[in-house]
């Protein structure tokens, strides 16, 4: 069945910059059928959003997005439809957000080697939850400056491997984060893998380990891939026997190229992971006035 659901996106509470309940008016206004927020390591979010999409009639679904390091690169999976009080959930949570206090001062000292100066405490002033701040924080703050057109041309210039203001981090394991998702209940998804810069074998080996370790889906239409990308991941999903997900990955307006609802449906020949999610979605109690 088409659906058009959206299971990413991101608020105040980690790196985009409305409110759950903004959200919530904007995926409703869009169409948006089946939601889910996905802030980065944190679900401080969920219960705004759920109560925001109850209210407008709209099903949803818990969703957060997992920070992991897989083959000295970052990977990002996306947990949907799990008990976001489970302690093994919060915990595991409450860690890799710990690290991002520091890593932000590594990478201020570092953006003020080539130039950028005051940069923790410029990207503070773009920061709606404090134990959360990002590179898309600092990115805002070089705009700000003047030392970029947008935040694109910030993520070329600076803040990504080789570039100034790149501070790597050793975020979770792999498993670790797929043990958080699956034992609150949920189902772990690859995030956008399109975006990695993997080899073919190592694309491989994170497919075979996630599947290894209980993972379920991968994201094939993604506000993050181009185009040619859906059909490839279309096929990894069915060479893997992983369920399929969509999500915008909307940020902000006029930042993500991607509208929340936006993108086009999934393949008709795929299993979508809603689909094996039905008694985690929360309903709206009656049809929207
Ligand atoms: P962090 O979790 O602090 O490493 O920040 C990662 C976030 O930076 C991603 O979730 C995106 O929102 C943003 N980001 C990373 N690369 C890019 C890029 N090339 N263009 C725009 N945003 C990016
Ligand atoms: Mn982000
Ligand atoms: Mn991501
Ligand atoms: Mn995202």
């Amino acid at each position: 069945m088409l659906l058009n659901a959206d299971l990413h996106c991101h608020s105040r509470v980690s790196d985009g910059t409305l409110s759950p309940d903004e959200l919530a008016q904007r995926a409703s206004r869009n169409g948006v059928e089946l939601w889910a927020l996905t802030d980065h390591d944190e679900i401080g979010g969920q219960a705004a959003a759920r109560e925001a999409a109850r209210a407008l009639g709209m099903p949803y679904l818990t969703g957060v997005e997992i920070s992991v390091s897989f083959a000295g690169q970052t990977v990002h999976i996306v947990g949907l439809g799990f008990d976001e009080t489970h302690p093994g959930l919060v915990e595991g949570l409450a860690h890799t957000r710990a690290g991002r206090e520091r890593r932000a001062r590594q990478i201020s000292d570092d953006l003020a080697r080539s130039g950028i100066k005051g940069a923790y405490e410029g990207a503070l002033n773009y920061v709606g939850n404090p134990d959360l701040i990002s590179r898309t924080h600092f990115a805002r703050y070089i705009v700000e400056t003047g030392a970029c057109r947008d935040t694109s041309e910030v993520f070329r210039r600076f803040l990504t491997e080789g570039k100034p203001g790149y501070v790597p981090h050793e975020w979770a394991q792999l498993g670790e984060a797929v043990a958080w998702i699956t034992g609150a209940g949920g189902l772990a998804v690859v995030a956008h893998p399109g975006r990695y810069k993997f080899t073919p074998n190592e694309e491989y080996a994170l497919f075979t380990e996630f599947k290894g370790h209980g993972g379920a889906g991968v994201e094939v239409v993604t506000g993050s891939h181009a185009i040619t990308e859906y059909e490839r991941y279309a096929q990894v999903a069915e060479e893997f026997g992983l369920l399929s997900s969509r999500g915008s990955d909307f940020h902000a307006p006029g930042e993500s190229r991607v509208d929340l609802g936006g993108l086009p449906y999934l393949p008709g020949r795929l299993k979508p992971v809603w689909e094996a999610l039905a008694d985690r979605i929360s309903w709206p109690a009656s049809a929207p006035a």
